[in-house]
């Protein structure tokens, strides 16, 4: 455990740490590999081949939904060598479309955690990914009033977390960060000197998944949100 005594600001990552979300691309894939199958040679691991345009398309079309999309149809046209039809793109489109309507399902504790919060933190939101459809998510959680500070942003490592606090004026030593990715929201806080505790969830992207290293100042509490919200609030 790290010690939670002189916070001042706690922030909270938003897909799979406010809100379920990663469930909704497992769900997506396992429609789309359905999809694909009468085009799948075989052995051919589907997954992993979507999975590697995913990957390569991160760096063109950034984070969310609508660059996933893109990267199914790409797939979809690549493995079926150009013989998928207009009427199954269109279904992977409607497959996308879908997917950025999804119910917006606060997990366990949440409220409750923002209210115990509230009175004594400054509390901040920083999600990445496409904005207008992370704007659209925030709206409709119905939880962006809870927040004093909302940033919507294209990666979340040392440098952009290092900027973002400078931006606000907040010093790293009393920042809290909570959120269900070790490479996004955890480490890269524990670089810049800030605290994080990880909170993961069920599902985890292989792209933010990463092996543990030892002796790393964050705390991942065994009882998960009522835990952590109990511990901070003793250490005022
Ligand atoms: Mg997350």
């Amino acid at each position: 455990m790290i010690s939670l005594k002189n916070i001042t600001h706690i922030a909270f990552d938003a897909d799979d740490t406010l809100w379920g979300h990663e469930h909704v691309f497992v769900d997506a894939k396992a429609r789309c590999l359905k999809l694909l199958r009468p085009y799948m040679k075989p052995g051919m691991d589907l997954e992993q081949e979507l999975y590697a345009f995913e990957r390569k398309n991160l760096k063109i079309f950034g984070y969310g939904v609508k660059g996933f999309s893109l990267s199914m149809i790409e797939t979809a046209i690549e493995l079926s060598g150009g013989n998928i039809s207009g009427t199954e793109i269109k279904q992977i489109i409607d497959l996308g479309k879908e997917m950025l309507a999804h119910d917006i399902e606060l997990l366990p504790g949440i409220p409750e955690a923002l209210a115990a919060f509230k009175p004594h933190f400054k509390l901040l939101l920083i999600t990445k990914g496409d904005l207008f459809a992370q704007e659209n998510k925030i709206a409709r959680s119905g939880l962006a009033a809870e927040f004093d500070i909302i940033e919507v942003v294209s990666e979340k490592d040392a440098g952009t977390y290092r900027s973002l606090l400078a931006r606000h004026g907040i010093d790293p030593a009393g920042f809290l960060m909570l959120g269900n990715s070790l490479r996004s929201d955890v480490l890269p806080i524990v670089e810049i000197g800030g605290r994080a505790v990880h909170l993961p969830h069920e599902y985890t992207w292989h792209h933010e998944a990463m092996n543990e290293e030892d002796g790393i100042g964050y705390w991942r509490p065994d009882g998960g949100l009522s835990e952590l919200t109990k511990a901070v609030l003793g250490a005022i």
